[in-house]
């Protein structure tokens, strides 16, 4: 059996989790908390991070520093996981979905300026597969109609975006607020797990706030006020000690991971190339501003005949692949609510992308399986 996914552990997570027990302080905001984030901030330079119980709870937090109310609308990709639009939905806000680009999964920069109207208030770009959207395009319509941008950077740990100015810069580090996740399907993990990232200084008190439920808390344990209480809404966002502690261990083998992923993800590149091209199947593509962080190997499928089988296939020969969202303005939930036109690319995603199985220890034998059983898939 080939799993999808399988979990790496570094070595060092179960020593620092009794570390942080054996401590006496296992709630959150401590020693680990305070370690994960300076690591963050001194490799990223994220200028605030705060980790949360899951990116899912990183966005809601972005939502409410943004102060979304009711009929507010933000625009985002329909191809994205429903955490993105859940987060904004929990406000009131209208969602509206923009289709994603031809030769990419990421949102079609070309939709947004007229997706715009009075009521826009953000825009949420998802960068799928740990690969850039084009921020400037993003940052300039955002400056010019004065919205927030949160990006959506839940698969994009270690990724960089370089702008028409020729800096590169992490993903994460452009829009106002940015969300991550630590959830076991990502490159980087926690069980559960995320991080918001805070970009915009005029963000940065209040975050600290809802983080804390609602009170002060933060601020009185650095000494800046004498007593805390409750000064704003808020929920508990933040994750215990025994988290932290397991992420640190991640963190400290970021490099070894990275590298390990876009190894196996080149290594499939290559072997499926020409293959690819003769089924009329694309490979994943990486625009020139973009990097790539080994998050997902993935084919977009000629069609969804061509997808079924392939997958059929593959799962004969034990071999688990699995493809990813289905349209958010097709779903059960919002398909009534949904007022835009088709959006093709994203239903053609939907219909015909399939993703294979990738994880750190997934042996070069094992690719080589994968790449042969495909081969003969569509004999
Ligand atoms: C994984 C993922 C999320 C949700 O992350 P959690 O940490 O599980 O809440 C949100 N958006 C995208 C694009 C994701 O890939």
């Amino acid at each position: 059996m080939i799993p999808f996914n399988k979990p790496y552990l570094t070595g060092k997570e179960a020593h620092y989790m009794y570390d942080a027990v054996n401590s006496g302080k296992l709630s959150g905001n401590g020693k680990y908390t305070k370690m994960c984030h300076a690591f963050f901030q001194d490799k990223f330079g994220f200028k605030k991070c705060l980790l949360t119980t899951s990116c899912t709870d990183a966005l809601e937090m972005a939502a409410l520093l943004i102060n979304i109310q009711p009929e507010d609308e933000v625009i985002m990709p329909s191809y994205t996981f429903v955490s993105t639009a859940n987060a904004f939905v929990l406000r009131g806000a209208k969602i509206v979905f923009a289709d994603s680009r031809k030769d990419h999964p990421g949102i079609d920069e070309e939709a947004i300026e007229g997706l715009i109207t009075p009521k826009t208030r953000a825009i949420v770009p998802v960068h799928y597969a740990g690969v850039a959207c084009d921020m400037d395009r993003i940052m300039e319509l955002a400056n010019r109609y004065s919205l927030f941008v949160v990006e959506d950077a839940a698969q994009a740990i270690d990724s960089y975006y370089t702008g028409k100015n020729g800096v590169k810069k992490p993903l994460g580090s452009i829009g106002h607020l940015a969300a991550f996740s630590f959830h076991e399907t990502k490159n980087i993990i926690s069980g559960e797990g995320g991080m918001l990232v805070i970009n915009d200084e005029q963000f940065a008190k209040r975050a600290e706030i809802l983080w804390e439920k609602g009170t002060n808390r933060a601020a009185f344990f650095r000494g800046e006020v004498d007593k805390y209480g409750w000064v704003d809404i808020g929920s508990s966002f933040l994750p215990s000690e025994i988290i932290a502690a397991f992420l640190y261990a991640q963190l400290e083998h970021l490099e070894q991971i990275q590298q390990k992923r876009r190894d196996i993800w080149n290594y499939y590149n290559d072997k499926l190339g020409q293959w690819a091209s003769e089924n009329d199947i694309d490979l994943p593509f990486i625009p020139d501003f973009a990097t790539n962080n080994g998050h997902l190997f993935y084919m977009v499928c000629k069609n969804l005949e061509q997808r079924t089988q392939i997958v059929e296939k593959l799962k004969t020969n034990g071999i688990l692949s699995v493809f990813h969202y289905l349209s958010l303005h097709q779903s059960q939930f919002y398909r009534n609510k949904h007022t835009g036109s088709d959006l093709p690319q994203s239903n053609r995603y939907s219909d015909c992308l399939l993703r294979l199985p990738l994880f750190f220890e997934l042996s070069t034998s094992d690719i080589t399986r994968v790449c042969d059983v495909l081969k003969s898939a569509l004999i």
